[in-house]
């Protein structure tokens, strides 16, 4: 497929507007899906209100756990650190406002399997008083590890819904080159518009932020991407890139167009390996909100406390988007844009194929939370009846990953967890675009999902049983160490003596 676009190319709109051609391609199957983003666009974005309580989980990223380091009864000020990163793979969390902490224990939180985790809860002063703030005007005098430093020491994480921490993947590694740069702004979820949003309205924030992680990362080209049903952050974004080397382009808008290896097919042609990064083949992928992050991160000295996100459903009054600050309860912005709770019929984070179900409207918007969705009994799916696999094949021509979703299906069902394996179960991205499809009503992302729990509780008890090995062998190595050290001294002193004796019975 060859698409016509117009960019800034290497001699940019400064010396005249370069029409380029870049040769988009396609990734196998996905499906196209009812928009609704509509609803959610028609305003401007707002600030949020500020929350009388804020609610930190101090696990909102991949890897582990925050760790306090304040107690019930500190004041504390907007942007300071309230839980650092425990280990390297971890992020710290920052008071999104000022005010006191009133309590630090286990709470809802927003995660699919309902669980409560460890939160600090501040109440805010109203005040909402910075503290100090390091800003770094000149981010090109600053060495890339030091870039990353800051980058890290802010909180930031990746924001376009897995959470990464996003200092590590402005990190190539040793002896790696970035080739290409990609901000991702491919929203392809339906309902979700809060990148759309943020390309239309902070663009210069969106640049900013991409040339100091292309400084961090010393990548040859940058690009970013949206769907063609964005004319308006399109526009923006082009007007944003004037003159410089930075290449927009407008992806066919089919879904999941935003995942990451499928985005990094349809700009560059090339498959990420399976279980690979994007790095083994010089691509780097960052969402478009992060980019607004890291600026905000080097150029004003702000840590990640607020984002954009989406509110919208049948069940909202008006859906919009609005900045919100992390840590605030989903009720308060389900009052602030108005809804119905007697005919709520589900509430969703995230959007409607990839996004979980919320225990309730108590729990907090965390650092990855792009969207709530509050859907009435219309946008909810009718319960249909599953009824058996037909072999039709269409979860497969759906497969965005090129997988055979019904033999995963089939020896996730027979508990198979060797098999499954050899069918690349943990390249499967959760899409839910073969269960869309399948005329059966197989819900086959449940199976995936449960089988890949299966695999890590077995991988967790092979680790534990090896780390038990161990220390038993270790334990019965020292119990021979010890009885080998008393059996030397036993034959040391004996020796002793028996001199002493022959020495006596000479003399
Ligand atoms: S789409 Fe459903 S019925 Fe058809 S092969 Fe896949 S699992 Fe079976
Ligand atoms: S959920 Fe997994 S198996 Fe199903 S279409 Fe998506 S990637 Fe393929």
């Amino acid at each position: 497929m060859v698409v016509s676009r117009t960019a800034a190319g290497r001699t940019g709109f400064a010396q005249g507007r370069t029409r380029v051609i870049r040769r988009l391609w396609k990734f196998n199957g996905g499906v196209h899906l009812p928009g609704h983003k509509d609803e959610s666009t028609r305003l401007p974005v707002t600030r949020a209100h500020l929350p009388k309580r804020l609610i930190l989980p101090l696990h909102q990223h991949i890897g582990e756990a925050a760790e306090a380091v304040v107690k019930v009864g500190d004041h504390v000020l907007k942007g300071q650190m309230i839980a650092h990163a425990k280990g390297f793979v971890s992020a710290p969390l920052h008071a999104p406002s000022s005010g006191t902490v009133v309590e630090i224990g286990d709470l809802p939180v927003p995660h699919p399997s309902g669980l409560n985790a460890p939160c600090i809860v501040m109440e805010t002063d109203g005040e909402d008083r910075w503290t100090e703030l390091r800003p770094h005007c000149d981010y090109d005098q600053l060495d890339p590890s030091h870039l990353r430093n800051i980058i890290r020491e802010a909180g930031i994480v990746g924001l376009g819904g897995a959470g990464f921490p996003s200092f590590i993947k402005l990190n190539p590694g040793p002896g790696k080159t970035v080739d290409t740069l990609i901000l991702n702004g491919v929203e392809c979820e339906p309902y979700i518009t809060c990148d759309d949003m943020l390309m239309r309205e902070r663009g210069q924030e969106i640049i900013c932020g991409l040339r100091i992680m292309r400084h961090a990362l010393h990548a040859r080209a940058c690009v970013i991407a949206m769907e063609d049903n964005k004319p308006e952050a399109y526009a923006a974004l082009l007007a944003a890139t004037r003159g410089t080397d930075i290449e927009v382009i407008q992806v066919p808008t089919i879904y999941p167009a935003g995942g990451e290896k499928q985005l990094i097919k349809v700009l560059t042609g090339m498959e990420v390996p399976s279980n690979g990064l994007p790095i083994h083949i010089g691509i780097v992928c960052h969402n478009v909100g992060t980019a607004v992050a890291v600026y905000r991160a080097i150029e004003h000295g702000e840590p990640l406390i607020s984002r954009y996100m989406t509110i919208t459903g049948g069940n909202i009054v008006q859906p919009r988007n609005l900045e919100v600050l992390i840590g605030t309860p989903v009720k308060d912005l389900l009052d602030e844009c108005g809804w119905h709770p007697d005919t709520l019929e589900r509430l969703v984070m995230g959007g409607p194929m990839m996004g979980f179900s919320l225990p309730g409207d108590d729990v907090p918007v965390i650092k990855t939370t792009n969207c709530i969705l509050a859907m009435t009994r219309d946008d909810a799916p009718a319960h249909r009846p599953v009824m058996p696999c037909i072999r039709c094949g269409a979860c497969a021509d759906a497969c965005p990953v090129n997988l055979l979703p019904q033999q995963l299906y089939w020896h996730a069902h027979a508990k198979d967890l060797d098999k499954i394996q050899e069918y690349d179960l943990f390249d499967c991205i959760e899409c839910g675009c073969c269960s869309y499809v399948c005329p059966s009503n197989i819900p086959l992302v449940h199976y995936y999902r449960y089988a890949k729990t299966e695999i890590w509780a077995a991988e967790r008890e092979k680790q534990k049983a090896e780390q038990a090995r161990i220390r038993h062998e270790f334990r019965l190595q020292r119990i021979d160490r010890e009885k080998a050290e008393r059996a030397a001294k036993h034959a040391q002193k004996k020796e002793e003596l028996t001199s002493i004796t022959t020495k006596n019975n000479e003399e």
